[in-house]
């Protein structure tokens, strides 16, 4: 039988320190691959968005092993505390959560996230590229990429349907890769709804693009080029005033795409009596869709509902 580049992934486990019962849990990653360029890809930091981009990953392992013309390595869960119970942040860390994604290059003495970071740095230090999968995840749903400068063509490839220019986040696993000259990028696309296999296939496309063109991956026939995305600025979080049950108006199939100004993009109703306290409209002529909650739920106050942008 053809062996894949999935077969061909050699395991190996890191042991990090947890909770009392079980005293260390594995991080786990793949590698494939002796020779050329390596690249990383790692799907959930944030233990919320992680399953659509390892599936993602894994739908791009199917490839023949003999197409691997460089090195890739794979970490499917990178925050599995975090990731068990679908929450952003592992429950663990002393006394407050902490964003794996902001502690980079990490602590090896620090909380339970400092000493992940400190695990994973080494893995991200000795890449070519890494591609750092995050996505809508349990509650939204996403559609952009991250451009940083001198990794341009990496963002274009993953095929999203918008691009920002990306600030530097302090502590941040592409923040790190950037200060080693590592090229990188940040996809956020994907997430729970009727169509996450949609975008999980939109986004192997994209991978095997990047992969194509990184000459890791060298594919008789690539993906065509991605359509053409839109350039936004400056993105901006919708917030709900007031907790309650939202309901939106636009649903899964709006990310991605821009609406006009004064769209209803969705509502929230008081628990109690179900009056209409807030009712979100798009705020901008040509409003991007960059990301959103696509189903009714209860929620607080303050919670982030969606982040739109204005295309550039
Ligand atoms: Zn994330």
């Amino acid at each position: 039988m053809l062996k894949t580049v999935y077969d061909s992934l050699t395991w190996k486990e890191l042991q990090l320190t947890a909770h009392a019962a079980s005293q260390y849990i594995p991080l786990k990653y793949g590698e494939a691959g002796t020779t050329g360029p390596r690249v990383t890809l790692i799907a959930g930091t944030h233990g919320d968005e992680g399953p659509w981009s390892a599936l993602a990953i894994k739908l791009l392992c199917r490839h023949p092993a003999e197409q691997l013309t460089g090195r890739l390595r794979v970490i499917f869960t990178a925050n599995a505390l975090a990731a068990e119970v679908e929450r952003r942040n592992s429950w663990i860390d002393s006394p407050n959560p902490v964003d794996l994604d902001s502690v980079f290059p990490g602590n090896p003495s620090g909380s339970h996230t400092e000493r992940l970071a400190a695990h994973l740095a080494p893995l991200i230090a000795d890449s070519d590229a890494v591609i750092d999968l995050h996505g809508g995840g349990t509650w939204c749903i996403n559609a952009f990429v991250k451009r940083f400068a001198g990794s341009e063509q990496l963002a274009a490839d993953l095929g999203a349907p918008f691009i920002s220019n990306a600030p530097n986040k302090p502590g941040g696993l592409t923040t790190y890769a950037r200060s080693l000259g590592i090229k990188v990028t940040n996809l956020e696309v994907g997430g729970r709804s009727g169509r996450e296999m949609y975008w999980t296939e939109r986004n192997v496309q994209g991978l095997e693009r990047a992969l194509h063109n990184l000459d890791v991956l060298a594919l008789p026939a690539p993906p065509a080029p991605p359509e053409q995305a839109t350039d936004v600025g400056k993105t901006e979080a919708m917030r709900t005033q007031v907790g309650g049950i939202f309901v939106p108006t636009l649903r899964e199939d709006a990310v991605g795409t821009i609406v006009p100004a004064g769209t209803e993009l969705g509502k929230i109703l008081d628990l109690h009596t179900l009056a209409e306290l807030q009712t979100f409209t798009a705020p901008f002529d040509h409003t991007a869709m960059m990301l959103m909650r696509p189903q009714i739920c209860t929620i607080e106050g303050s919670a982030l509902v969606y982040v739109v942008a204005q295309p550039v």
